[in-house]
């Protein structure tokens, strides 16, 4: 009989840790595996935080496809999909199509915007390298621009909406680079404000509160200013106005306030809750035996019936169970089902700080920017071996 077509779509969190896995696992002809991703580089997007505030290079944020996977186990295509069709099982790409028996959805995430008008316009999101490389260019015209308009100091304004672990990064990176933006382009310091903004009662919702009390001050030290229960109403060309009715000018708003899943799911007709697929136990799409879907395009369930936050860990925790489920499936053995295995989160603060829990410890300060560290390295490691974390690793 014919050999099962395994289609990958998406080289992400989850995505490419599939890939890596199969490629260790399958025997010789026994599936071909294609993955299909939108550029010819990973990116690491747990590191993008750091080149979007410019504190670090884009390109030390992304690694070649083809230098991970092994192209003789795997075809690798570069192209963007437009259309799942569950229908006669094929994925349609800007430039083709492609067959499949067995389907990996890993497409990540998009800017969930709440309905709040004007976010879609004339935010920014972190959320890809030509992402973070626009960003960065953008914060450092407007310093460049500032010095042509010197009355405008709206422009030296710089909001985040949303105060999850993305916003929560980005500010201290963004805290940490102001001041070389200031000394490189001749301009008083006390002139900038950065804005945290946050519709929750709190920041890092859900976290523990000692903690994030810690990086509420850590951060207030190097000059953020929060507004924490206050909802963005409204996002303009200059800037956002509040709930409360107040006006914030600025021409840099930076939106980090929730993420869907991919487009396309709803498109094909799944059911989903915010773009995303509540999977099975076996991390498939309810009446899809053959399609298991990944990270931020998935939703799991805790015991308590609350959705798992989306999270790199997450995303690779199920892919060593999918990889096994469709080995499994092609050999006739049995599934395995998922369980998520919470191994802590540490958030940066910027230089030399972090908060985190490890086990049933909480950490902070340098500790845990150490820690911080060590993931990020153990995750190139995990996937390029020593040679990766020697050429991208951050010490
Ligand atoms: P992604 O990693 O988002 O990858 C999706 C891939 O699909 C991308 O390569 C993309 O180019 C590709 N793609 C998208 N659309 C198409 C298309 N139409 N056709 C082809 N290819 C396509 N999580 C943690 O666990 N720890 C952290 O410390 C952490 N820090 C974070 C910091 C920041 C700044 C951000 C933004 C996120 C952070 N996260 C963190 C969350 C984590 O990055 C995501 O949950 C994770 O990336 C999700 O993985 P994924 O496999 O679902 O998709």
């Amino acid at each position: 009989s014919r050999i099962p077509r395994i289609v990958i779509l998406g080289a992400g969190y989850g995505g490419i840790v599939t890939a890596l896995r199969l490629q260790k696992q399958l025997n010789y002809n026994e599936a071909d595996v294609t993955l299909v991703n939108k550029h010819d580089y990973h990116y690491i997007t747990t590191h993008l935080h750091m080149p979007a505030a410019g504190t670090d290079k884009p390109d030390n944020a992304r690694v070649n496809i083809t230098k991970l996977i092994d192209e003789f186990k795997i075809d690798f295509v570069k192209s963007t999909a437009v259309q799942i069709r569950t229908e006669d099982k094929k994925i349609v790409l800007e430039e083709g199509t492609l067959s499949y028996d067995y389907l990996v959805v890993g497409l990540g995430g998009e800017p969930e915007t709440f309905g709040i008008p004007g976010l879609k316009e004339y935010a920014l999101n972190i959320r890809s390298i030509n992402s973070v490389r626009y960003i960065r260019e953008h914060i450092e015209y407007q310093f460049a621009k500032y010095k042509r308009e010197p009355s405008c100091t709206d422009l030296l304004t710089f909001i985040v909406g949303g105060a999850g672990f993305t916003g929560i990064e980005f500010v201290g990176e963004l805290a940490d680079r102001i001041p070389e933006l200031c000394k490189e382009f001749d301009v008083d310091p006390s002139l900038v404000k950065i804005y945290n903004i946050e519709a929750a009662p709190t920041a890092l919702p859900g976290f523990d509160p000692e903690l994030v009390e810690y990086a509420m001050n850590v951060l207030k030290n190097k000059g953020v200013t929060f507004k924490i229960a206050t909802a963005i109403k409204e996002c303009t060309p200059e800037g956002v106005v509040l709930a409360t009715g107040e006006e914030i000018k600025s021409a840099t708003v930076i939106w980090t306030g929730g993420i869907r899943g991919n487009h396309m799911l709803e498109e094909a007709g799944f059911e989903t809750m915010r773009g995303r697929i509540k999977v099975d136990d076996y991390l498939r799409a309810p009446g899809h035996d053959n399609i298991y879907v990944l990270g931020d395009c998935s939703i799991v369930m805790s015991p308590e019936g609350r959705p798992y936050p989306p999270t790199a860990q997450i995303s690779m925790q199920q892919a060593e169970v999918c990889s096994h489920n469709l080995v499994s499936q092609i050999r006739g053995s049995e599934l395995k089902k998922f369980e998520f295995k919470p191994k802590g989160t540490v958030a940066s603060l910027g230089r030399g700080e972090a908060i985190g829990i490890v086990g049933s410890r909480k950490i902070k300060g340098g500790v845990a920017s150490v820690m911080k560290k060590i993931i990020d390295l153990r995750y190139l490691y995990i996937i390029g071996g020593i040679p990766l974390v020697l050429k991208k690793g951050r010490f």
